[in-house]
């Protein structure tokens, strides 16, 4: 089982992440791109977004260039 999971932001230390589904838009302002219902965390403390590894797998998807260009997003190992 490699299934990962996050359960404290990075951000902040907020334990508090929850598990949501929804649009996802990209905030980058050359890409803006919308990933039909993504499934990610959110922290509501700072409003932090958090993607695992199925969530990254989908963005990637539908991110013109995500290769070329690093996220700056984290990824909780
Ligand atoms: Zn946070």
């Amino acid at each position: 089982m490699s299934k990962l999971q996050i359960s404290k932001c990075p951000s902040c230390g907020s334990k508090n992440l929850k598990k949501v589904r929804k649009d996802w838009k990209s905030t980058e302002l050359k890409n803006n791109y919308t990933v039909p219902s993504l499934e990610y965390f959110e922290c509501p403390d700072c409003g932090e977004e958090l993607f695992d590894h199925d969530a990254m797998n989908q963005i990637e998807q539908y991110s013109p260039n995500f290769k070329k260009h690093h996220s700056k997003r984290k990824v909780a190992a």
